[in-house]
């Protein structure tokens, strides 16, 4: 693990500012705010351009705006809802970024290059209350949703932070917590995200939202948007995937995968399982078998993803043979599967590790 930086990105507005982040607004919102200030709203994209696109880091510096604008905007609104707090480098170049909020809490952002692309994982809550075992995340319980405007301005900063020209290509919603749980401020960041005249324009076939599996918000999901969705499955059991995720304990095995037999998922799509192997709990060459047998009829893929062990975990990662058994009696019965290489799981950046215990500590 390489410290890469530990800085702060802008100083501490205090407690007594009680201006909001401009980025936590919508397009009508924006356009409303103009409009009962007598401006045209035609201003709302352009504002909209230079915090999106050209990565403005004030009011000042949106050269286009008149004077009197700029001099309003700042009177109601800031740039940007984070401070860089700590910045770490894996060796196998991933980098997890902590970034501290208004009130003090920490969230992860994990930012992963590779060959043909490079994501960034987000984190939708500070903590988590689903309770998952298997997740470092789950320990700290839930401390809050975060805002709109501070799950976009996860990928602002990493952007602002990168080398000119950094380009953030897919997105996947798999930091800390659940963001189904965080239904609105993470719908509202994916309209910011996917926008293609005055957003980020990240095609939303390039964003993943992954979820422990809450059914109602699932359907809205898929209704509302086209982004691509990831299911945690772990076990297709229900007294293991009970034993792994309390979640199944209110949306057992049948409800979620019959949920998903009848999801608008559109054409050419996939609905991604992902599998957490735990040596002796779910690897077997039998589980494998049940599995594809209980996704029979929905279009999906799996992936295999061999558990990263974390302190107080007390669960094993498969041996190799055990990985490369369960993927191949998936693939024999149809099934198109995937195993998940761990990135940054030095810097305890992988899945299930995303845990900041002086979450309230840094203010
Ligand atoms: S795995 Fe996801 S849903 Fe489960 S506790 Fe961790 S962050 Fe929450």
């Amino acid at each position: 693990m390489i410290e890469a930086g530990t800085q702060t990105a802008r100083p501490d507005r205090g407690s007594r500012d009680h201006r909001r982040p401009v980025e936590g607004l919508s397009q009508p919102e924006l356009s409303a705010w103009l409009d009962a200030r007598g401006l045209p709203a035609y201003r709302a994209d352009q504002i909209r351009r230079w915090l999106f696109r050209k990565r403005a880091t004030s009011f000042e510096g949106m050269t286009d705006l008149s004077g009197a604008l700029r001099q309003a905007l700042a009177g109601e609104f800031v740039v940007g809802s984070l401070a860089m707090q700590q910045c770490l480098e894996s060796r196998d170049g991933s980098v997890k970024y902590l970034f501290r909020l208004g009130d003090g809490s920490v969230v992860e952002t994990v930012y992963i290059p590779e060959a043909d692309r490079v994501t960034l994982c987000l984190s939708t809550q500070v903590g988590c209350g689903l309770g998952c075992v298997f997740c470092a995340t789950a320990r700290m319980g839930l401390k809050r949703n975060l805002t709109q405007a501070e799950i976009v301005d996860q990928v602002l900063e990493v952007q602002r932070r990168g080398p000119e020209g950094t380009r953030i290509s897919n997105l996947v919603f798999m930091g800390m917590g659940e963001p189904l749980a965080n239904y609105d401020a993470t719908r509202g960041a994916l309209d910011v995200i996917t926008d293609a005249r005055s957003g980020m324009g990240i095609s939303p076939r390039k964003i993943t939202v992954s979820t422990a599996g809450l059914l109602p918000q699932m359907r809205r999901l898929m209704e509302e948007t086209r982004v691509n969705l990831a299911i945690s499955l772990h076990s297709v059991r229900d007294a293991v995937r009970s034993e792994l995720m309390p979640v199944n304990r209110k949306y057992s095995v049948a409800q979620l995968l019959e949920c998903c037999r009848s999801l608008p998922v559109p054409r050419r799509k996939r609905i991604t399982f992902e599998y957490l192997l735990i040596s002796g709990l779910n690897d077997l060459a039998a589980d494998a078998a049940e599995l594809a047998g209980k996704l029979r009829g929905i279009r999906c893929k799996v992936n295999l993803i061999p558990f990263n062990p974390h302190e107080g975990s007390g669960y094993r990662r498969p041996p190799d043979p055990a990985i490369e058994r369960f993927g191949e009696t998936l693939r024999a019965r149809g099934v198109q599967v995937n195993v998940r290489r761990p990135r940054g799981d030095d810097i305890q950046a992988a899945c299930g590790q995303l845990y900041h215990a002086a979450d309230t500590s840094a203010a």
